[in-house]
């Protein structure tokens, strides 16, 4: 065999940084699901997100975490630089949001970042600028404890990858997702969205779960979610899921954690869809926030480029854990006394499922728009606008009174005299304190 000069060549370290970007930088919001992982690995309690043009020109997360010293804050944006993992035994038990070190240097090779970080205890702050991957700026500042990195003009350095950016709208939507995932799964942090210079939410740190997803969705949520708890050998799982009224005829308010991480599990979710059984006799969607507490040496979250997806050691286990529990609750839920308030009613009624009722403190947005549409924050700040897009959605709801809905239609009502039946199996009567319906 002739001997021939090698065609294999090592590629120089920044496009080895674009060639990464290419997986852990998929569109804006992987941007801002980065950086909000990082503000909660710092231990962070208030985090800011700031958001221009879908994140077309900007993405910044503002953090009270503990911040980094100078020379870290440099090693940050290495490849394969994380403070997280040291050791096999730790990647195989992963406790972090991040650890493969990979974030912040591929986001910096096809951006440009600024970097303002200082220690609780240091006195003055580190500030680090890169274009394109390459260090243009270190100085040192005055901040306040804590991180913020601002990342502008995503893909500036890479025609091919900016022309797949989608519409400002379109991509606000995406990080609108990404950030109500962080607002569920962290109550305890106090969270911050501000998109095109408006407030689009300003959470304070809630006392429960319950209560952040009524800050979150407004009202309708409130009395409308059963707590869940269950634990066994395998996983412990706990949260809280809808009742029949948070169904909705699209997807986008089902969230499903791992060990506090946001996860896409088809299997996961059926689990708990499936469990509502009849409930969802009619299709739709229902609302739920589950977590799952899992050992994390039973659990590999290696093996998807965002980290969205996972394997379980016991799968099947925990996917039967996780339906019994939703199962239970939502039987145990089944028979609900309903205070004598006919709109609060309405949407448990299986022939409604369609048509939204307005809520007190507003109208509610077609179904097309983003969540959350924030009623009870809009009433409390009128003079705050939200987003440009969710400002159109204060167009009409569908014009149905209650009355017209709690109409059971003839051809599926039995009457006597203070009880009616439906569908040969919900049992309406009337009761003291409003209304009970049973399901048979
Ligand atoms: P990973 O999160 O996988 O470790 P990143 O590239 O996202 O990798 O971040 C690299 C390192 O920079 C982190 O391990 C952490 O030490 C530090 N870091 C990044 N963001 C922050 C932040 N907001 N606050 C404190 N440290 C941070
Ligand atoms: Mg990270």
């Amino acid at each position: 065999m002739s001997e021939s000069t090698s065609k294999i060549r090592l590629l120089p370290e920044d496009l080895i940084n674009k060639i990464a970007a290419g997986e852990v930088v998929e569109r804006p919001a992987s941007v801002v699901k980065e950086l909000l992982e990082n503000a909660i690995d710092a231990g962070a309690t208030e985090i800011t997100v700031i958001v221009k043009d879908g994140g077309r020109s900007l993405m910044q997360v503002v953090d009270n975490g503990s911040g980094m010293s100078r020379a870290d804050a440099q090693s940050a944006f290495q490849r394969h630089a994380t403070s997280k993992i040291f050791t096999q035994d730790d990647l195989e038990a992963i406790h972090t949001l991040g650890f493969r070190g990979e974030a912040l240097a591929s986001i910096a090779s096809v951006s440009q970042v600024v970097l303002k970080t200082m220690e609780r205890d240091a006195t003055e702050a580190t500030i680090i600028e890169f274009e394109g991957g390459t260090l243009t700026d270190l100085r040192i500042g005055a901040s306040t404890p804590g991180t913020s990195l601002a990342v502008k003009n995503l893909f500036f350095n890479t025609p091919g990858r900016r022309k797949f950016i989608k519409s400002a709208t379109t991509e606000y939507r995406q990080i609108l997702a990404t950030v109500n995932r962080f607002a569920v799964g962290y109550p305890a942090i106090q969270l911050t969205f501000i998109h095109n210079d408006e407030v689009i939410f300003d959470m304070p740190i809630a006392a429960s779960l319950e209560e952040r997803v009524v800050t979150l969705y407004g009202s309708r949520m409130r009395d409308a979610l059963l707590p869940i708890h269950d634990k066994g050998p395998a996983c412990e799982v706990s949260g809280v899921v809808g009742k029949q009224s948070t169904v909705r005829q699209q997807r986008g308010e089902q969230f499903l954690f791992l060990n506090s991480r946001y996860i896409a599990d088809r299997s996961l979710n059926h689990a708990i869809v499936s469990a509502y059984g009849e409930v969802l006799a009619h299709g739709g969607f229902p609302f739920y926030a589950v977590f799952l507490q899992v050992d994390p040496t039973r659990v590999d979250v290696n093996v998807h480029p965002s980290k969205m997806e996972v394997k379980f050691a016991d799968d099947r286990l925990i996917y039967a854990i996780l339906r019994n529990t939703v199962r239970q609750t939502i039987n145990s839920a089944a028979v609900i006394p309903i205070e004598s308030n006919l709109i609060r009613a309405v949407p448990i009624m299986p022939w409604t499922a369609a048509p939204e009722i307005p809520n007190e403190a507003g109208p509610t947005p077609p179904s097309s728009l983003p969540a959350p549409f924030m009623p009870e924050f809009r009433a409390k700040h009128p003079g705050r606008q939200l987003g440009f897009e969710l400002s159109r959605a204060q167009s009409k709801p569908p014009e149905i009174g209650p009355m017209e809905l709690l109409e059971p239609k003839p051809e599926h009502t039995v009457e006597r005299a203070n009880v009616w039946q439906i569908h040969n199996r919900y049992i309406l009567s009337q009761i003291p304190s409003g209304l009970v319906i049973i399901d048979q």
